[in-house]
């Protein structure tokens, strides 16, 4: 008899009692290889001596404050340090509790900034179609998985969405990835001019793409693209790197690989690598400066705003992430897991696609790889993969949606970036057991 009230209310789930390096262990003593950090989150494993060590300190230190009326040593020191660390022009951070916190925030500080610059008139937000930015109901709406907003529909503000960038499917035959990545990024500046750029608040994105597409990384030029189009009309850039972020594809921002900086940006899952919920919010100096200079108030802020415990555990994350060189790590061991997937799965008649960056990989699974056609929505492949998976051991994260009439199936594996080449073996041969069993 249980009180908790699960997400899967027909499921009947084991129970997780330990945590040892990139494995889990359940109460029947059955070990699971985490391939996919949960949804991407334990970047460093279950069992950072480090980790535990700086939270174990900060309770018996200080537990808590309301940023109200004092601010804390961890959150000082981690700002510091994200700051450091970040792309060119971020200034300030705020801290949340998580990611879906963390990108509310992101929307509610662009529309006061221009309130407070004088540009009331700003408001549309537009984000693509197959993108997801969390399931509190401002950032439902700016996401585009169908599947999660439909519910709610008469809930949510509108917003306009525009294509993802998303070669495997939508480059065409005569196309260049770069000239497709400048077609898609175009589709904002249409979009911008449809709605008129002076009323146009924020474009929203993730960098790569996580839990809707399955790690599909943005063709060279795209963000470039986008950036400018963003200038050129005054419209705020707002990357979402919850999932993609905190070293999750081989840097510690995942649009620095494309060159580019966000005016706003949000981060989560591997902040607290799963030691602490913690988000946050990084923003440029001159949004800042714009609330400082105005009303003095960010008119937003939840009773849990930078923890002291959540902070301290992130700041001994990001230690770890860059003095400790996990970030490298990622980035190395990420082309490992690529190329031990190609191998196995190069081939496999029901894999369309591997892809990804760093350890951000994604698979696609469809009916016929030489036609590209997907299962049949009822099929639930993405979903049996992994049940299968989990019944030979092995944690990964499946995801099925249908967008635009467009059906797809695709499996993340996102595993701790102390990862070695051995339990890459395990985890692609688990896998391989799965696919067999599911497709
Ligand atoms: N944004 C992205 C890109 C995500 O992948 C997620 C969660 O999967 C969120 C936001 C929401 O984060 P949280 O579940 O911590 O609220």
């Amino acid at each position: 008899m249980t009180h908790v009230f699960p997400r899967h209310t027909k499921a009947d789930l084991p129970v997780a009692v330990h945590g040892d390096g990139i494995y889990l262990v359940d109460s029947t003593g059955k070990r699971y290889l985490d391939g996919s950090g949960g949804a991407a989150v334990s970047c460093l494993g279950h069992s950072d001596a480090e980790v535990r060590e700086a939270v174990r300190r900060q309770v018996d230190t200080l537990a808590f404050a309301h940023t109200s009326f004092l601010t804390s040593e961890p959150a000082e020191a981690l700002a510091d340090k994200l700051i450091e660390h970040a792309p060119k022009g971020l200034d300030r951070v705020y801290f949340v509790s998580g990611g879906s916190e963390a990108m509310e925030a992101a929307l509610k500080l662009a529309r006061q900034y221009f309130l407070e610059i004088g540009q009331p008139q700003r408001h549309h937000i537009i984000a693509r179609r197959q993108s997801y930015h969390g399931n509190t109901l401002g950032v439902l709406a700016t996401g585009g998985n169908m599947w999660r907003r439909e519910p709610f529909a008469p809930l949510l503000i509108g917003t306009s969405h525009i294509a993802p960038c998303y070669a495997y499917r939508d480059q065409r035959g005569d196309e260049t990835a770069e000239a497709y990545g400048l077609r898609a990024a175009d589709e904002l500046e249409a979009e911008i001019q449809r709605l008129g750029p002076d009323n146009v608040m924020a474009f929203v994105a993730e960098p790569v793409v996580g839990a809707t597409l399955g790690a599909v990384p943005p063709t060279p030029g795209y963000f470039r693209r986008i950036r400018e189009i963003c200038d050129r009309h005054g419209v705020l850039l707002i990357l979402d790197e919850v999932m993609c972020g905190m070293g999750r594809t081989g840097t510690l921002f995942a649009c620095e690989q494309d060159g580019i900086a966000p005016d706003i940006t949000a981060i989560a899952k591997g902040l607290g690598a799963g030691y602490q919920p913690i988000g946050a919010m990084l923003c440029t100096g001159a949004i800042y400066r714009a609330i400082e200079q105005g009303s003095g108030f960010f008119q937003h802020g939840h009773t849990y705003l930078g923890h002291p415990v959540a902070t301290a555990a992130a700041l001994a994350v990001l230690g770890k992430l860059t003095d400790g060189g996990l970030v490298a790590r990622s980035q190395a061991m990420g082309e490992v897991l690529q190329s031990a997937l190609e191998a196995a799965f190069g081939q496999h008649p029901n894999v369309g696609d591997i892809r990804g960056r760093g350890l951000f990989r994604g698979i696609e699974l469809v009916a016929d790889r030489e036609t590209k056609d997907p299962f049949a929505p009822g099929h639930n492949v993405a979903a049996r993969v992994k049940k299968a998976a989990f019944e030979a051991g092995l944690i990964c994260y499946p995801m099925s949606g249908t967008v635009d009439g467009r059906h797809g199936d695709h499996v993340l594996l996102a595993p701790p970036f102390i990862i070695e080449e051995a339990q890459i073996d395990e985890l692609v041969r688990k896998l391989g057991i799965a696919l067999e069993a599911a497709t």
